[in-house]
């Protein structure tokens, strides 16, 4: 039963072979023995999901369900649930119980889904292990020695494990897309301002983009038209109809033109997962789609943009984290100036505290000029090449991540080489289009992920095309060892 797709699932809820309260007791079994080896929750509401799985119930006996009504999903903790602590993987929300929810989390209840728990997370979403969380590591299903991707590593971790449906995650250089690559899913980052970031823990605004982690390109269709939609309490929300993803899967891939970026092929991937790349283009040959090589000249400029402009935007948002308003707060403060070192001090962890320096030195006024104003400029050439290459290209495909699943620990102490794990996907979020990582087949017996680049609000015909690799193939399908 807990091998289905959301989507199988809901068929089966809908026609009452299974209720939802015998769904959500069987995932509430299976994280009682499975999350303290993987270390996925961080927090999980065992009464709480029983009491909305009978609504559910309830809801679908009525008649008046929704798709998703009584499906067990998780959210990733930077979305703010309200009565509910909203950790965002750091000790300085530790104590954090947020008086509101997500504009997600509020769309999500409204359908019927049923919430399990909120997941372990890089701290601030800044990582792409897991491994600058608060609460520890999380273990990829696949092999607990190695990392789920980050910083949405607990909901790839939990999904990949079977302990949920489907989850939430945010990506703002990768979090989504790299997470999904390395667990074997499928994650969806829509087109920056498809989805609103009300209530989403702010780590870089005009990066941060909602999306989902689940089975199947169907499975992500399904939540997100029922996530993405304007909101006017985000002013980047955009004002747009959203479409049924979900009604437009089928449409042939015959004609369809697939650019791929030959600096993607670069000495840093490895040779394996160009390989499967390889094979999955010629999948989509053998449908009728044509493939181009197509040039993304400043690719290179990429990974160095975004750790000037992510690290400047994290650098003013943190500095809401005083130890006055909400938050970790030290003890016995003698003056103002002593509250605000302690708290920080004490409440950021490493990483986060790397970005809020380097932030703060490409804003400050002697450097403005040279860094961040630079970085605009390069950010906006990055745009642009993608933007040439959709005049003769419908999407781009290549690797998510250059390599599988790094061993924990293997990239803790060069920060570096750990943020060009997220090389392939930063740029995506820069141009503020919508990207996706679907499984590709398996490298070492671990999983690799096909990155597939969508125009701006074309999210329905990159799922269309994910949904038809997935018809052709069973990467989606295959369960980790000891997790079946
Ligand atoms: N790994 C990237 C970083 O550390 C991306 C993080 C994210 O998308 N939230 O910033």
């Amino acid at each position: 039963m807990l091998t289905q797709t959301l989507a199988e699932l809901s068929r089966d809820l809908k026609a009452r072979k299974v209720s939802s309260a015998e769904v959500t007791s069987a995932y509430l079994a299976r994280i009682q023995r499975f999350n303290p080896q993987i270390n996925a929750f961080i927090t999980v509401l065992q009464e709480q999901a029983l009491a909305e799985a009978r609504a559910a119930d309830a809801r679908i006996a009525k008649g008046d369900a929704h798709l998703l009504t009584g499906v067990p999903i998780a959210h990733k903790d930077i979305f703010c649930t309200a009565g509910v602590k909203t950790s965002c993987g750091s000790k300085m929300l530790d104590n954090f119980v947020a008086p509101y929810d997500a504009h997600i989390v509020t769309r999500l209840k409204q359908a019927g889904s049923v919430l399990l728990g909120k997941t372990n997370m890089d701290e601030f979403a800044m990582g792409s292990s897991n491994e600058t969380s608060f609460y520890g590591p999380v273990k990829n299903p696949w092999d607990s020695t190695r990392v789920p991707g980050g910083s949405s590593g607990g909901s790839a971790a939990v999904v990949a494990a079977r302990l949920a449906c489907a989850a939430t995650g945010t990506d703002t250089g990768g979090s989504i897309r790299q997470p999904a690559a390395l667990v074997g899913l499928t994650g969806v980052k829509p087109t920056y301002g498809r989805v609103s970031r009300y209530g989403m823990i702010a780590f870089a605004s005009s990066l941060d983009q909602a999306g989902v982690i689940a089975y199947t390109a169907e499975d992500a269709a399904l939540l997100l038209s029922v996530i993405a939609g304007f909101d006017p309490r985000d002013s980047t929300s955009v004002d747009r109809p959203v479409p049924d993803y979900a009604a437009t899967l089928e449409q042939p891939i015959r004609g369809l033109r697939i650019g791929v970026p030959r600096e993607f092929f670069d000495p840093g991937l490895d040779r394996r997962v160009a390989e499967a790349v390889q094979t999955a283009l010629s999948i989509y040959k053998k449908l009728g789609a044509r493939v181009q090589d197509i040039s993304l000249p400043n690719f290179g400029l990429s990974v160095p943009t975004y750790y000037v402009v992510a690290p400047a935007e994290a650098s003013s948002n943190l500095s809401r984290f005083d130890g006055v308003r909400f938050g970790h707060r030290c003890g016995n403060p003698v003056d103002l100036m002593d509250l605000y070192t302690r708290s920080r001090g004490e409440g950021f962890g490493a990483e986060v505290k790397r970005r809020i320096m380097t932030g703060t030195y490409v804003l400050s006024a002697g450097y403005y000029d040279a860094y961040y104003l630079k970085a605009q400029k390069t950010r906006a050439l990055i745009r642009r090449d993608f933007l040439e290459a959709f005049t003769h290209v419908d999407v781009i495909m290549g690797p998510t991540t250059p390599t599988p699943a790094f061993r924990l620990g293997e990239k803790t102490d060069d920060p570096v080489t750990m943020y060009l794990n997220d090389i392939y996907a930063n740029g995506v979020n820069l141009a503020g289009l919508p990207g996706l990582s679907i499984p590709m087949g398996f490298v070492d017996g671990l999983p690799v992920g096909l990155q597939i680049i969508g125009n701006y609000f074309d999210e329905a015909r990159m799922l269309g095309v994910a949904h038809q690799y997935q018809r052709e193939t069973d990467w989606h399908r295959q369960v980790p060892k000891g997790f079946e």
